[in-house]
């Protein structure tokens, strides 16, 4: 492998198999799979000065390992995705908890037996607990916008004041909107969980944060005699898609393209800027040993921002008398500001419009479109891992 600043002089895209646009986890996985898979020559192009894509840590100035593109907790019950991951990391067995500071009181979320308890203490909590149990069963998770639609007047206090409570504040900070306004499924990803089992991830067998961190991951990944990195490299001044053809450099290119990034960015937002929502992330290291109790905590009814994560709480990193925690505060992400489409806004409109970009390269055989960015999606990182796994198995059956 190797990893270089800049391209060479001498850079031919036509020396290589592949050109691979993103070094995250879409475009990582792919390189690896491509090379080890179907002996492909690879060029990975990345603007960024750095591999990992939105996974990328660092140590800072403190000497703590943190997320600068926010928490990334991993998590998988796909056990492929797993397996080909833990070839390239140890995984903790880091269990990730969030509580929700509701005015002071810290409950846990996803919203359990538990949190009814602290809610609406011991006698009501208990009744109200034995109701969800009888009408769900044990161990269920359930999306709060399900149990707003159940017709029973226990079932609508509890779901009234988890609405309240946990995802109307919350998801106004986040979205801008309310729970009923988004599609239900984003806030049914925290469900409310019928049972003890307080992580925030519960029944999903596989979590745990990578030993030496996601930078690392990444560097063993791409750790390959056929693969070449190239950061700080805009790959839209080098590639482009014409009709059905993809160019380099303006002439037309035959291996494959693997493409990372916003769809629409590639075609200069001509048919109009898809919408994303982006974060400032406030960094703060603090004298101290630690800041608060578990890895996040989730401020549902109060703060400007949504939550503050503590990462020695999440790594197990040991950094006496300093801390690191950082606050995220969202907003409308503005095109062509320089700021980070984080998260797609998953509305009719706006997935309408992807597709109108979608087609355009639908019919370029060679071009590939795979990852959050590319797909428009709402994918965690194990699901942008299967995708891309998926990706690489077509191309290297088709070879
Ligand atoms: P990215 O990581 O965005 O990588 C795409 C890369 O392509 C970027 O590095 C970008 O610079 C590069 N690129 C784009 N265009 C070009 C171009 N023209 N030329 C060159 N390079 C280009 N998932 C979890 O599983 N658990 C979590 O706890 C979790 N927490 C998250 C928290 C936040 C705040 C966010 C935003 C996401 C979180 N995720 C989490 C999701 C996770 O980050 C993504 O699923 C995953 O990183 C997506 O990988 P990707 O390769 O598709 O995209
Ligand atoms: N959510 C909420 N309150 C919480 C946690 C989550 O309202 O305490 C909602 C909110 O709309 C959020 C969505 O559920 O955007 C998904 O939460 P998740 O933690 O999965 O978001 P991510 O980690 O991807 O930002």
């Amino acid at each position: 492998m190797s990893i270089e600043h800049g391209l060479p002089n001498d850079f031919c895209p036509k020396s290589y198999d592949a050109l691979i646009v993103g070094a995250g986890y879409a475009g990582a996985v792919c390189a690896r799979s491509l090379a080890e898979g179907a002996g492909m020559k690879v060029a990975v192009l990345e603007r960024r000065p750095h591999v990992a894509g939105n996974a990328y840590d660092r140590t800072d100035d403190a000497g703590v390992l943190i997320h600068e593109y926010g928490p990334h907790i991993y998590h998988t019950f796909d056990d492929r995705v797993h397996q080909f991951l833990s070839r390239f990391t140890e995984f903790t067995d880091y269990q990730h908890k969030v509580l929700a500071n509701i005015h002071g009181t810290l409950m846990p979320v996803p919203f359990n037996h538990r949190s009814l308890i602290l809610a609406f203490g011991e006698e009501k909590g208990e009744r109200l607990y034995r109701k969800l149990v009888a009408t769900f069963g044990e161990n269920k998770k359930v999306p709060i916008m399900e149990l707003r639609n159940r017709n029973d007047a226990e079932l609508a206090e509890v779901a009234d004041y988890v609405y309240e409570n946990i995802f109307l504040h919350y998801t106004m900070k986040q979205w801008g909107k309310t729970p009923d306004q988004i599609d239900p499924a984003i806030t049914g990803r925290v469900p409310v969980f019928v049972g003890d089992d307080d992580r925030y991830f519960p029944q999903a067998p596989h979590q745990g944060m990578p030993n030496e961190g996601y930078t690392e991951l990444f560097n063993n990944m791409l750790d390959h005699d056929l693969i070449s990195v190239f950061l700080d490299v805009d790959a839209r001044d080098i590639l482009s898609v014409e009709d059905t053809r993809v160019l380099a450099y303006g002439e037309p290119y035959g291996g494959e393209v693997i493409y990372t990034g916003p769809l629409d960015e590639l075609f200069g937002m001509d048919l109009g800027a898809l919408p994303y929502r982006t974060l400032d992330m406030v960094f703060e290291t603090l004298d101290m040993d630690q800041f608060q109790p578990v890895g996040t905590v989730n401020y549902t009814v109060s703060e400007d921002f949504t939550r503050i994560t503590e990462f020695k709480n999440m790594t197990g990193q040991v950094v006496p008398g300093k801390t690191t925690i950082m606050r995220e505060y969202s907003k409308a992400y503005e095109p062509g500001s320089g700021q980070t489409p984080y998260y797609v806004i998953n509305e009719p409109q706006n997935i309408e419009l992807y597709k109108r970009y979608r087609a355009r390269v639908e019919d370029v055989l060679n071009f590939h479109v795979v990852g959050r960015l590319a797909e428009y999606r709402y994918y965690d990182m194990d699901g942008v891992v299967a995708s891309a796994l998926s990706l690489s198995d077509q191309l290297i059956d088709q070879r």
